[in-house]
C-alpha cells in the first residue's frame, strides 16, 4: 500500500474562504441565479449559466481565469465571489489492486471518504451520501459512526469531479499525467452510492446531484450507470424510481424477518415482503433493468445452502442480480467471513438457478476500502489496528 499525503492547498486570506462559497453542484438555472447578484443584464444570465456549466462539468476548470469565453472583468468578479473549489483531501491510499481511497475533509471539518476501483472494462467510483449514517447494520463499519449529517448536492458532486481531478479523467488531460493511471478513453464509467450513508435518507440532495452526475452535456455519466444501494427505505423507493429513475441495489443479507431485523435494523420497520413488493414496481425494471441484491456472507450467520436456496426462491419473479459480497472484517466486529468452500456452495446454488458471477471479488482491503469498510478519520482505528493485508 502507498499512503500518499497530499500536500493541502495554499490558506486563503482570513475570511475569503468562508465567504466564497463553491459553484459546485448548480444546475444551469442555480448558477445563472447566481451570475445575478454580479451584475450580469437579465438577458444574458442563461447563456453566461451554461458558459459555466461547461466550464464546470464538462472541462473540469478549478480556475475562472481560463474561462476565455467570459469576459476578464466578469471572471474577476466570478473569482472573488465564488469558489470552484472540491472537498479537500486530507489522505489519498492506492491499493496494491489499483483501488484509490480519499479521505476527504468538508467546509465544516467533517469528513467522509470515496473510492475508486478500477478494472477491466470499467472503472467505478463508489461515493457517499452522508457523513456516517443513522442505521446501525450490525456487520458494517460506516453504522458504528456517531456523527451524522446529509452531504449537499455539491459535495456529492465534488466526490466525482475531485475523483476526476486525481485520476485525470477530463477531456483536456495530458495523455502523460504525472497523476499515474494510463491514458484510456473515460475512466470513470460507473459510479454507486454505496460509499457512507444511506442515500434514500438524503433523498433530494441525492436526487440533485445524481441529475448533474448524468447529465449528457457535462459529467455524462449516464443513470444506467448509476446505481443506488439501499438498506431498504420503501416508501422512497417509487419515489427514487420516478424522481431519479437510476440502477438499485438492495442490502437484502437475509431471507428470514428474524435474521434480517438483527442485521438490517430497519427490516423492523419495512420487512422483506414490503421490500420485494416495492422492488417489483420499480419504474423501467426489465430484464435488461435488472435490481441487483446485495447479499454479504457471514460464516455460520446467513450462508446456509439452505439459506441460498431460500433465496432465489425468495426473488424468483423478480429480474434481479445476485452480487455475493464476502464480508470484510474491521476492528471489533463481531462476525467472520464465510469460508471460501461455503461461499462456493451458496454461489453454485445461486448460479444454477441463473444468475451469473455473483460473488464480488473484495478490493482494496489492505486500505479499508472495501464495503462496509468506510468510516472517517475522526473516529478511524489507528493505523497499528489495521488490518493485515490479505495474501
Ligand atoms: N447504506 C446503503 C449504501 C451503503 S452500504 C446500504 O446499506 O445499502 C454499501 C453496501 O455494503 C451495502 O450492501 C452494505 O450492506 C454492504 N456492507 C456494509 N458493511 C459491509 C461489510 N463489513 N462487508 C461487506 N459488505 C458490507
Ligand atoms: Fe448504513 Fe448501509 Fe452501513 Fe446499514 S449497511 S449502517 S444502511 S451504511
Amino acid at each position: 500500500m502507498t499512503d500518499l499525503a497530499i500536500a493541502p492547498a495554499p490558506p486563503l486570506p482570513p475570511g475569503e474562504a468562508l465567504a466564497r462559497a463553491s459553484l459546485i453542484g448548480l444546475d444551469r438555472d442555480q448558477l445563472a441565479e447566481a451570475l445575478r447578484p454580479l451584475g450580469v443584464p437579465e438577458r444574458q444570465l442563461r447563456m453566461r449559466g451554461r458558459q459555466l456549466w461547461s466550464w464546470l462539468y464538462v472541462r473540469g476548470h478549478t480556475d475562472f481565469a481560463a474561462m476565455t469565453d467570459i469576459g476578464k472583468e466578469l471572471r474577476g468578479e466570478l473569482g472573488r465571489a465564488f469558489s470552484l473549489s472540491r472537498p479537500e483531501i486530507v489522505t489519498e491510499q492506492v491499493s496494491e489492486d489499483g483501488t484509490r481511497k480519499w479521505l476527504l475533509r468538508l467546509a465544516d471539518g467533517r469528513e467522509v471518504e470515496t473510492v475508486y476501483i478500477p478494472e477491466e472494462d470499467r472503472g467505478t467510483l463508489c461515493i457517499s451520501s452522508q457523513v456516517g449514517c443513522t442505521l446501525t447494520c450490525s456487520f458494517c463499519h460506516t453504522g458504528t459512526q456517531k456523527l451524522v449529517r446529509n452531504l449537499t448536492a455539491g459535495e456529492i458532486v465534488g466526490q466525482v469531479m475531485l475523483a476526476r481531478d486525481r485520476i485525470a479523467d477530463w477531456p483536456e488531460a495530458v495523455p502523460d499525467d504525472p497523476r499515474g493511471l494510463p491514458a484510456t478513453d473515460r475512466k470513470i464509467t460507473n459510479v454507486v452510492l454505496m460509499g457512507m450513508g444511506e442515500p434514500l435518507f438524503n433523498f433530494d440532495n441525492v436526487r440533485d446531484a445524481c441529475a448533474i452526475i448524468a447529465d449528457g452535456e457535462g459529467l455524462s455519466i449516464s443513470k444506467r450507470r448509476i446505481t443506488l444501494s439501499t438498506s431498504g427505505v420503501v416508501p422512497e423507493i417509487p419515489r427514487w424510481g420516478a424522481e431519479a429513475g437510476t440502477m438499485l441495489a438492495i442490502s437484502l443479507h437475509a431471507v428470514r424477518d428474524e435474521l434480517r431485523d438483527e442485521l438490517v435494523p430497519i427490516n423492523k420497520r419495512w420487512p422483506i415482503q414490503d421490500l420485494l413488493n416495492a422492488c417489483r414496481a420499480y419504474p423501467g425494471l426489465s430484464n435488461a433493468r435488472r435490481i441487483t441484491f446485495e447479499y454479504v456472507m457471514l460464516k455460520g450467520v446467513n450462508d446456509s445452502v439452505a439459506d441460498a436456496k431460500a433465496l432465489v426462491k425468495l426473488l424468483a419473479k423478480i429480474p434481479a442480480k445476485i452480487n455475493l459480497i464476502p464480508f470484510n472484517p474491521w476492528p471489533g466486529a463481531p462476525y467472520e467471513c464465510s469460508d471460501w468452500e461455503q461461499i462456493e456452495k451458496f454461489a453454485e446454488v445461486v448460479n444454477s438457478a441463473g444468475y451469473a458471477s455473483p460473488v464480488r471479488s473484495p478490493r482494496g482491503r489492505d486500505i479499508m476500502a472495501a464495503c462496509g469498510q468506510l468510516k472517517s478519520a475522526s473516529v478511524k482505528q489507528r493505523a497499528s489496528e489495521r488490518l493485515p493485508t490479505p495474501a
